[in-house]
């Protein structure tokens, strides 16, 4: 048994990640036309901000839910015209590409769904309700208020009202749970993808693992993409990298990063370590849960969504507790706590962060602000070396 596993490890030492990275790297440069083609057949396009807005209701009325966070310095410097400088890129790069008219995704979406997660996005939000109809859910901060999910569930409901009128296509309980469903296998299957890098030799770095993370973004057909997705998770389940054996097994959790702001996570990388768990919304946090296939649907995806695990929540134990189990079940040597500079929430969370895995853990633990500017990878890449230098 022990002769036929090494064996089998072996062959799949030479597995070519890069191609089978391929269809996935495909959906995003694919996806500028697919949406185009979907206008032709008019499909209204619904752009997206966060981790809040519940996609199985726009998906159930036939609409297109289209991920907008900003991830490019470029729009930034236009954004400061209107915008204050001492707000965090992603909201500035988010409003600098609707006030640039250059991102195609905006220019593809017939409104914007937004929600006041914090008060730089929320006040972004009348803004751009200038550029673009946007409509705004109401987010209660306290998972466990009891008037909170009441609130949230009307806030749902509203927008299923509203994308109804959008789209005249009237939404049954039956579509949202399809979609739920469907939905819920996406996240399964991330998740399993997710999970194989707890082995000690894990098949991918977290820069790979991040792109087919973010990959979602651009599937507009789910079913499709679960298939992708499980065709991967079957190549990729029995394969180990020995080479990855040797690194530093880091934790990155803070705010949501993607391929272009992803500065922190390729100098982790550059530095000898691997990031085995991307906590932030762009990786775990997103589908770490299912949402309960009920027959009061619209209940079960107000609950699911409003706990998310966003710092913007108060108390966030939720994260907490998540941090303490993903931590131990990875084996972490270290956690790095990637925020977006200004980013309140984040930063000012960073410290109970801090505490719990530091003190509680006994796990070394660093913070670091960025912005998506180039001007401080030096530095980040100092403090990150010798970061890792002392795991
Ligand atoms: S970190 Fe929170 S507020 Fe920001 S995009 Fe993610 S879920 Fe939304
Ligand atoms: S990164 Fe922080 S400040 Fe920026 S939008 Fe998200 S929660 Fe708000």
């Amino acid at each position: 048994m022990q002769k036929l596993l090494t064996k089998k490890s072996d062959n799949k030492n030479i597995m070519n990640i890069e191609s089978l990275l391929e269809p996935f790297k495909k959906l995003n440069e694919t996806a500028v036309l697919k949406l185009e083609q979907a206008k032709e057949k008019n499909k209204i396009i619904a752009g997206v901000f966060c981790a809040f807005a519940p996609e199985e209701i726009i998906r159930a009325a036939g609409a297109i839910p289209v991920g907008l966070c900003g991830k490019s310095e470029i729009p930034i410097s236009a954004a400061e015209e209107v915008l204050p400088m001492s707000l965090c890129p992603l909201i500035k790069s988010s409003f600098g590409y609707a006030y640039t008219d250059t991102c195609p995704y905006f220019a593809a979406s017939d409104f914007i769904i937004g929600e006041t997660t914090c008060d730089g996005k929320k006040k972004m939000f009348e803004l751009l309700d200038d550029i673009i109809p946007t409509h705004v859910m109401q987010l209660p901060y306290s998972v466990s208020d009891r008037f909170a999910i009441g609130m949230w569930e009307n806030e749902v409901l509203k927008l299923k009202a509203l994308i109804e009128e959008k789209t005249g296509n009237k939404i049954s309980d039956s579509d949202i749970v399809s979609q739920i469903k469907l939905l819920n296998k996406r996240r399964y299957l991330l998740k399993e993808l997710a999970l194989l890098m707890k082995k000690s030799s894990p098949p991918l770095l977290g820069k790979e693992l991040l792109l087919i993370m973010e990959s979602r973004n651009y599937a507009y057909d789910t079913e499709k993409y679960n298939s992708l997705l499980e065709e991967l998770l079957n190549k990729l389940e029995s394969y180990e990298n020995k080479e990855l054996k040797k690194r530093k097994r880091i934790l990155i959790t803070g705010c949501p990063m993607g391929i272009g702001t992803d500065k922190i996570l390729e100098l982790t990388e550059e530095s000898g370590g691997i990031a085995v768990v991307l906590e932030n919304c762009t990786g775990l946090k997103s589908f770490d849960r299912q949402c309960p296939e009920t027959e009061n649907p619209v209940l079960a995806l107000s609950e699911f969504y409003l706990n998310t695990p966003c710092a913007c929540m108060s108390p966030n134990k939720n994260r907490l507790n998540r941090l303490v189990e993903l931590a131990e079940e990875f084996k972490i040597d270290g956690v790095i706590d990637a925020c977006l500079l200004n980013c309140h929430p984040y930063n000012v969370e960073s410290k109970t962060v801090a505490d719990c895995m530091e003190k509680s853990l006994n796990i070394p633990f660093i913070h670091l602000e960025t912005d998506y500017s180039i001007s401080d990878t030096e530095q980040l890449r100092t403090r990150i070396e010798a970061f890792i230098e002392i795991l």
